[in-house]
């Protein structure tokens, strides 16, 4: 290892240091830049929850609003064991920065309960829900900070969120959360948004590298709401072949592709894609080095490190996870050529269409399917070629690329406002 050469896994100080990177290649004023790499306003609290056995057990729980110049803060909750302070103000500050490269008028804010749904019963899940809008619902709003799903929660837990809070309120604002069951004001095209997004971004890497896709190979870590529509997606709209993917049990390889309905299916009844019938196993680390085109790390953060950067073998990352690679891996994968689609720009349709979710709310009237996809389409172009063309403009990465583009639009906001 070389002396000096950071190596800390904390999101958060990765996510200032590629920040402090862009800041001095856009010679950004040093107090903007100061004001930019602090959260605006932060909770902790202390969540109590009726457990099903009549005991009460407390929950920590996080909101960070990160930045508002452009909009109401907007980000996830997750849930999570592993939850820390610093993982929720690293995903404040990307939301933010993943609202202005898409040039959305939201900021960006992230929450997270540490929390393993995977071990309590759905109704003190929903008590958990409820009681995270008890304690931060008078902070948030559809003008304020508006949340959404994340790892380990769905619609259901954004419903009895929405229904806490608009309990709370005494009137109805369907715009204060996205991500909800369509009954209940969520928008046609939600539910497979981060990965439909991605699979727009890596259809415009192909043009842009001359790749052709069809028939190309894929791998995907991570078997959550992204990874598995990316497997379906990544077969239907771009003709990929799946070969690997992977869950937090383990992952599963066959080099004669793997169906996504099949795959989903044994997920859905063994509890994990382990133990599919005509698959070699395989482990989550060897996944992310398999001889693919198209690589998506769709799981969690530090997943692609200075440690295993050198043996990326794809031509193509698509980061649909958030923080999966380190700066350090960044600068070899650059070496490398390995094209990587950062993770603000290739899962940003998610919060796409959450905003979209927003303005159907506010206006009470609801697009079809065939909308919203045309739409994203649309954001998801237009912001792939911004980060690819600065990025090549200035002979950098794609994800300093991304920086430089969202990070002068938020300075921009900051300035007007007289901020800093
Ligand atoms: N949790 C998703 C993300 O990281 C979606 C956020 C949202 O829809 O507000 O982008």
């Amino acid at each position: 290892m070389e002396i000096g050469v950071k190596t800390s896994l904390n999101p958060f100080e990765i996510a200032q240091r590629q920040l402090d990177e862009a800041a001095r290649i856009l010679e950004l004023d040093p107090d903007l830049h100061e004001l930019l790499r602090w959260p605006m306003r932060e909770f902790h609290v202390r969540i109590p929850v009726r457990m099903d056995d009549g005991r009460v057990r407390m929950f920590e729980g996080f909101r960070v609003q990160y930045n508002n110049a452009r909009g109401p803060c907007k980000g996830g909750i997750r849930f999570h064991p592993e939850e820390t302070f610093d993982t929720v103000r690293a995903l404040a500050a990307w939301m933010t920065w993943k609202t202005a490269v898409l040039d959305l008028p939201l900021g960006g804010g992230k929450g997270g309960v540490v929390c393993n749904p995977k071990e309590i019963s759905p109704w003190e899940l929903e008590r958990l829900a409820r009681g995270y809008i008890r304690a931060l619902g008078h902070y948030i709003g559809p003008d304020v900070d508006v949340p959404a799903p994340d790892v380990y929660t769905n619609p259901q837990v954004m419903a009895w969120m929405l229904d806490e809070y608009e309990t709370i309120t005494g009137h109805r604002a369907p715009g204060v959360i996205t991500g909800k069951p369509l009954p209940l004001g969520g928008s046609a095209g939600r539910g497979d948004a981060t990965a439909r997004g991605g699979m727009y971004c890596i259809r415009e890497a192909g043009k842009a590298l001359d790749i052709t896709l069809a028939g190309a190979t894929a791998a995907i870590q991570g078997y959550g709401n992204a990874g598995q529509y990316a497997h379906s997606l990544g077969q239907e709209l771009l003709g990929l072949k799946v070969v690997a993917v992977s869950d937090s049990k383990g992952g599963i390889y066959n080099p004669g592709g793997l169906d996504a309905r099949a795959v989903l299916a044994h997920k859905e009844k063994t509890g994990s894609v382990v133990g599919f019938p005509g698959a070699k196993g395989i482990t989550n680390a060897e996944i992310l080095e398999l001889p693919v085109t198209v690589l998506i790390p769709a799981a969690l953060e530090n997943q692609i490190t200075a440690a295993n950067a050198p043996r990326i073998k794809a031509r193509i990352v698509a980061e649909l996870a958030n923080g999966p690679t380190t700066p350090e891996a960044d600068q070899i994968l650059h070496k490398n050529k390995v094209y990587v689609i950062p993770d603000f720009l290739c899962n940003a349709g998610g919060v796409t269409v959450s905003y979209f979710e927003q303005v159907q709310n506010a206006y009470n009237y609801y697009w079809d399917e065939a909308e919203v996809h045309q739409r994203l389409d649309q954001k998801m172009t237009t912001a792939f070629h911004a980060v690819h063309d600065t990025a090549q403009g200035h002979k950098v990465h794609n994800r300093l690329g991304a920086y430089l583009v969202a990070v002068s639009r938020v300075a921009e906001a900051v300035k007007l406002r007289g901020w800093a």
